[in-house]
């Protein structure tokens, strides 16, 4: 047995995998997933020499060629089929697909085999050959596990925002030189608090293990976006916008130049001409400023989309909350005093004046007004 902590969180991410297709996927191509499972527990071919027990891209390449080409064969003929026979446009680029051993170790090129396969997933799914479909799917993730394994790939995000970050704790925006630090550090409290912000930051405290492009998502919305034509997509997005990020909806009506704040699916499609042009759009300078964020996966934008909202808000927030301290305690007081001397409740007065009940209490007792 192989004990190694990096080959542990790899299998994590295969056997969890395998776990979520355990009813989809084919028998035969699953049974060669438990080999490549066995493989990487048993230790067979990884070298043990001056870098014990790590993976190398030969060993990747053996495991993938003996246990996924033959499989991604045989759905990309019964595609290929297919396009032959109905003269789809896709087959030039389909017809140049890489194999996954090839891709697997060459990371430049996984991108866009990933489009590649998700173009012939989609025929799958359409057609409704869901044991092709489920494979294809399978596939496409442990090419990206086995992938992110191969090239140490880690995706670190700032703790206080929405940004990728390489090498630091913090973003460039929030790093501790800068005086605006400790107030990044309040914005972070308030975005904890934030039942939905907990959530989506979980989310992406696990990115590693649930890999890019991670499947059976909570949210519709998700499966719209990552699998319809455009048109469709936009719509799905313009209304997740309008209906759950307010922040946003606002920024991005903003930076569009739209008449109206609620944003249309074709405000969309008429200023970008794909789904990965708005992504690269919402992540730019411009918009969000989140520089290093390389993947263009539909699951992590939505996911960025939503912690940028509570982000957004929480500064709102903050900004209240500032202005409120440095009001005169004086007026404050007095105001207190009237709305009691006039009959108002505690109750009343803490919704009027935005002072909690303690304090408001507090502010009684200092001016002898008893009640
Ligand atoms: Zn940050």
């Amino acid at each position: 047995m192989v004990k190694s902590k990096k080959n542990e969180v790899l299998l994590d991410n295969l056997q969890g995998l395998l776990k979520e297709f355990s009813n989809l996927a084919s028998e035969p191509f699953y049974k060669s997933l438990d080999a490549i499972i066995y493989c990487i527990k048993s230790g067979e071919g990884i070298s043990k020499g001056a870098t014990k027990f790590t993976w190398g891209k030969a060993t990747a390449k053996n495991i993938a060629t003996k246990h996924l080409n033959e499989r991604f064969i045989e759905l990309v003929n019964i595609y290929h089929v297919y396009c032959i026979d109905s003269k789809d446009l896709m087959y030039s680029a389909v017809g140049k697909v890489q194999l996954p051993s090839e891709v697997l170790i060459h990371n430049s090129k996984v991108e866009e085999w990933i489009l590649i396969v998700s173009e012939i997933t989609r025929y799958f799914r359409n057609t409704s050959n869901n044991k092709a479909y489920h494979d294809l799917e399978l596939m496409r993730l442990v090419i990206l596990v086995l992938n992110s394994h191969l090239f140490k790939k880690e995706v670190k995000s700032c703790p206080a925002c929405y940004r990728v970050i390489r090498n630091r704790v913090y973003c460039w925006e929030h790093s501790s030189k800068l005086p605006s630090f400790h107030r990044s550090i309040k914005l972070k409290e308030i975005l904890r608090n934030e039942q939905q912000s907990v959530r989506f930051l979980k989310d992406r405290e696990i990115r590693n293990i649930l890999g890019e492009y991670p499947s059976g998502n909570k949210l519709q919305f998700i499966q719209i976006i990552m699998c319809e034509t455009w048109d469709v997509a936009s719509a799905a997005i313009a209304q997740l916008v309008n209906e759950y990020l307010p922040s946003l909806q606002k920024l991005f009506s903003e930076k569009l130049e739209l008449e109206c704040i609620a944003i249309k699916g074709n405000d969309l499609t008429k200023n970008f001409d794909n789904l990965v042009d708005f992504i690269e759009w919402t992540y730019s300078s411009r918009i969000l400023d989140n520089r290093f964020e390389s993947s263009r996966s539909v699951f992590w934008f939505v996911n960025t989309l939503f912690v940028a909202d509570g982000y957004f808000k929480a500064e709102t927030q903050l900004a209240d909350n500032v202005d409120k301290r440095f009001k005169d305690t004086n007026s404050r007081d007095e105001e207190i005093i009237r709305l009691k001397r006039s009959g108002f409740s505690i109750r009343k007065i803490e919704k009027q004046v935005d002072v909690n009940r303690a304090q408001i209490h507090n502010i009684l007792n200092k001016w002898n007004i008893t009640g």
